[in-house]
């Protein structure tokens, strides 16, 4: 079976306690479509998918939450429906807040003429004061008409009209908050990407989320837990308009450490040209994890095992890499690559005169990943380090070969480094080798396997990059300043030389290059191109 299926099987056994669903199951995943996927958005999207269509017989639909003309555009749209389908997750339908927008202005209107709602021009700073010492606006108790023409001026988008924004009439003696008369309508005549300029005002997603869930048939919203405190408004809405019932029902926001997972953030790094894009390996989108070499089934695994957990946490990378780890080990097909930089040339003794080609093993313990070449000759090239660290006549292994000992080193003149030199190391280049073949010698008795290339065969430029975090803070503060706390070092590259095998990798192959970890082939082999390879976090460093 594929893992994918293994997942979902597991994942069947959850029970989260949602009342009713006997009379039917309806989710909804709500994106705002003002940035590309991240993680925490994989999490609301994949267990939407699993309540409605694993657990439950029921329905999800992918609804756009696209009431804010300022920040939305279509580019970011196209992108989630394409990361859901990669995410395997398959909405029965998708909607438009946007679709709403006439039913939602009536049911505003509604409220306002039952004494539901007000219009309310209280400069932010003081509502904000006044919403938290519980005082009333002055426009609270103005009459209909009045209410209803300033909506009206605003509908129309005019300077005056943009001054005001409708409130509904909750509680402000509430000690939750959220009922203190929060703002349902907005002015905003910037246009839609979607409905143009035929509206100047905007529904905020604390009233659109009740009508529009409760007018599509959701049976449950499911929502993170940091809304706990909006639940009681979002009954409110579904009461005053004699809405058909919805359940809220929440799970934990998804937190990771030294991860920045809001899209305003994620923006501000993709246009101020810290990233490459929202793609990019480091950023925790859809995109750029799966950049990073993360598999889709281990995704889905890892964020179904957390399940519908209420427990907020910040969630280090290990398990998450770990989890993935166990997908890609067993079918990720092995090469080599020696470093560059201080190469050593070796000559081998015992070595067959001719070069000689063999076929291996892709994966040694998956024959059915097919076979690769393997040149064996006098003239090899190792890593530096592996080279300094080989004692006189030490018996090493060289690994798809046999045993060698080690005969004689050159050395550069010069100590590496004058720490080194003044430790009394006296450590430095090796500039050549020469190792004497022993294939009789015992591969299990050695402690040093050492992985090598044969010059006798078209070898492969390949640039290794390894990526940290982009930030420095384990757990940033919403009012963290972005410049203060971003890493300025993320992306280290090294120069290498692959097997010849490595020049038919395409674009998204997951390999190993042997003992220097598991890569994503992020570019493929064209002449004069390097390889690019991006080093998958395996859950031991990041
Ligand atoms: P952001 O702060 O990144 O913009 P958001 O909540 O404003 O996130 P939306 O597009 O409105 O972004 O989110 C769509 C859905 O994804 C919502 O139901 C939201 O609760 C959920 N979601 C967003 N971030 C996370 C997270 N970190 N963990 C779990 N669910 C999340
Ligand atoms: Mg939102
Ligand atoms: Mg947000």
């Amino acid at each position: 079976t594929k893992p994918a299926e293994k997942v979902a099987d597991e994942g069947a056994s959850y029970d989260i306690g949602l009342q009713n669903t006997e009379n039917g199951v309806v989710t909804r995943f709500p994106p705002e479509p003002s940035g590309y996927l991240h993680i925490g958005h994989a999490k609301a999207a994949l267990l939407n998918d699993y309540f409605a269509h694993k657990k439950y017989d029921g329905k999800m639909i992918l609804r756009f939450d696209d009431t804010n003309p300022s920040k939305e555009k279509e580019e970011y749209q196209d992108s989630i429906v394409k990361d859901l389908e990669l995410l395997g997750v398959k909405p029965d339908q998708v909607t438009y807040t946007s679709d709403y927008f006439q039913a939602l202005y009536e049911r505003c209107v509604q409220m306002i003429k039952d004494g539901h709602a007000y219009a309310d021009n209280t400069p932010q700073e003081q509502m904000r004061d006044e919403r938290e010492k519980r005082i009333e606006s002055s426009h609270r108790n103005a009459s209909v008409e009045d209410s209803l023409a300033h909506f009206e001026e605003m509908k129309k988008g005019t300077e005056e009209g943009t001054k005001w924004f409708v409130r509904a009439k909750m509680d402000m003696s509430s000690n939750n908050g959220a009922m203190r008369d929060p703002v349902i309508y907005r002015c905003n005549p910037e246009p839609h990407h979607r409905t143009g300029s035929t509206w100047k005002i905007y529904p905020t997603y604390d009233y659109a989320c009740p009508v529009v869930d409760s007018v599509e048939g959701i049976t449950h919203a499911l929502r993170t837990t940091e809304y706990n405190d909006r639940d009681p408004q979002y009954q409110w809405f579904i009461k005053v308009l004699n809405l058909r019932g919805v359940y809220n029902w929440n799970f934990s926001r998804m937190n990771f450490i030294r991860t920045l997972l809001s899209k305003r953030k994620l923006t501000k790094l993709v246009d101020a040209g810290i990233v490459w894009g929202w793609d990019d390996p480091r950023m925790a989108t859809v995109r750029g994890i799966r950049r990073r070499g993360m598999t889709i089934p281990a995704l889905q695994e890892f964020i179904l095992k957390q399940g519908p957990s209420k427990n907020i946490n910040t969630m280090d990378w290990t398990t998450f890499w770990a989890t993935n780890k166990k997908y890609i080990d067993p079918v990720a097909t092995r090469y080599t690559a020696v470093v560059k930089q201080d190469a050593v040339k070796c000559i081998v003794a015992g070595a067959p005169e001719a070069p000689r080609t063999e076929e291996k093993d892709l994966h040694a313990k998956n024959a059915d990943l097919g076979k690769k070449k393997v040149v064996f000759s006098k003239q090899i090239i190792l890593d530096q380090v592996d080279a300094q660290s080989f004692d006189d006549d030490e018996e090493i292994t060289l690994m798809n070969w046999g045993n060698a000992i080690v005969r004689k080193k050159q050395y550069s003149l010069n100590p590496l480094n004058v720490a080194a030199s003044v430790a009394g190391t006296d450590q430095r280049l090796v500039t050549g080798l020469e190792l004497e073949l022993h294939l009789q010698g015992d591969v299990k008795k050695t402690s040093k396997k050492i992985t090598w290339l044969s010059e006798d065969q078209d070898l492969v430029p390949v640039t290794l990059y390894d990526f940290d975090y982009l930030i420095t803070k384990d757990k940033p503060e919403p009012d963290d300043k972005l410049e203060d706390i971003l890493n300025h070092n993320t992306e280290t590259k090294t120069e290498a030389l692959a097997d010849c095998n490595v020049a038919s990798l395409k674009e998204d192959d997951i390999v190993q290059f042997d003992r220097k970890g598991f890569f994503r082939i992020d570019r493929a082999f064209k002449h004069g191109e390097s390889v690019m390879a991006f080093q998958i976090p395996t859950g031991k460093k990041m």
